[in-house]
């Protein structure tokens, strides 16, 4: 059986730092302030900023989530974005996706300001990632940084090792091929059009599963090595509706030699990443010194 990777190892060494952190910006004068933008009652997302709000209160953070209905104005939307940026008071601003068809074309990760942007969307928080200039203050996308922590805490030695990461979108699969490749590692992005996938993912140090197909890779896509490291990024529901990854678990969990499961791997992590962002954030902000 394959270590597994389980956010929970580290969890609760990044909640501590953050409450100390937090703590110690409180005592300066200023609480970490987030605000999310929930449009609709999309039943996901609504359990997804629930779990958000409930970590900023473990670490001593505010958040509030801004219910608004899914029939509201483009206009009405754009104002409450614009209203929560310029608010002195918010250090940490996100839209929670998706949005109702009628405000899905706006690109919102550009209307909040990029030093608010604990999402890591704004082109400036991802130039960052592609200059490779990254610095302890850098607001990076959350799920990619989530998996980078979660590799780094298993010291997985990065330095050169081949990844295939399957999935391209650009809160997953690219900005994590940008850190993986400045972290000095041999990136193959695949996609839908990619030809000979398996021939590429068996080959590779470490899969990545970020495709939205629940346990799409099995243990064909691996090669008979048995010491690669599997990062499964999914959530999903199978057949009979139990939460699960694009990785078929019980298939390769034998033939690996690391993998996260779903749920408790790559899901937690990226909460702990927000976190992180949002004490970057008001750090920065605040010119206040932890
Ligand atoms: P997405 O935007 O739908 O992108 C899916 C990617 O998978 C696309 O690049 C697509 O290729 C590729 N793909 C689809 N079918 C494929 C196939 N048969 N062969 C190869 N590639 C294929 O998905 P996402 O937003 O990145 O999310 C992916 C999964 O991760 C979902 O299950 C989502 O719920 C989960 N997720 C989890 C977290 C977390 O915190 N754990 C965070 C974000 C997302 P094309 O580009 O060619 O269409």
């Amino acid at each position: 059986m394959a270590t597994l990777l389980k956010a929970a190892t580290i969890s609760q060494a990044i909640v501590d730092d953050l409450k100390s952190k937090c703590e110690s910006i409180r005592e300066k004068g200023v609480t970490p302030t987030l605000k999310v933008i929930l449009v609709g009652e999309h039943a996901p997302s609504v359990i997804y900023t629930r779990n958000k709000k409930k970590f900023m209160e473990r670490i001593g953070a505010k958040c509030e989530i801004i219910n608004i209905p899914d029939n509201v104005s483009e206009e009405a939307f754009l104002k409450q974005i614009k209203n929560l940026s310029e608010d002195k008071n918010v250090n940490g601003l996100f839209v929670q996706l998706p949005l109702p068809k009628h405000l899905d074309h706006i690109d919102v990760g550009q209307l909040i300001p990029p030093d608010k942007d604990v999402d890591g969307f704004h082109a400036q928080n991802l130039y960052q990632v592609m200059a490779g200039d990254l610095g302890q203050n850098a607001l990076l996308p959350c799920t990619p940084k989530g998996i980078l922590t979660l590799l780094e805490n298993a010291k997985v030695d990065l330095n050169g090792k081949t990844v295939a990461i399957i999935g391209r979108s650009l809160i997953v699969g690219k900005p994590l091929s940008l850190l993986l490749t400045n972290k000095n590692c041999t990136v193959t992005l695949c996609h839908s059009r990619t030809k000979n996938i398996k021939e590429i993912t068996s080959k590779a140090d470490i899969v990545v599963a970020a495709i939205g197909k629940a346990k799409f890779v099995d243990a064909s896509f691996l090669g008979e090595r048995r010491d690669q490291i599997i990062i499964d990024v999914g959530i999903n529901h199978d057949s009979g509706g139990k939460l699960c990854g694009d990785v078929d678990f019980e298939n390769v969990k034998d033939i690996c030699s690391a993998i996260t499961p779903v749920p408790g791997g790559v899901g937690p992590m990226t909460i702990n990443s927000l976190g992180q962002n949002l004490i970057t954030a008001t750090i920065r902000q605040s010119g206040i010194t932890v």
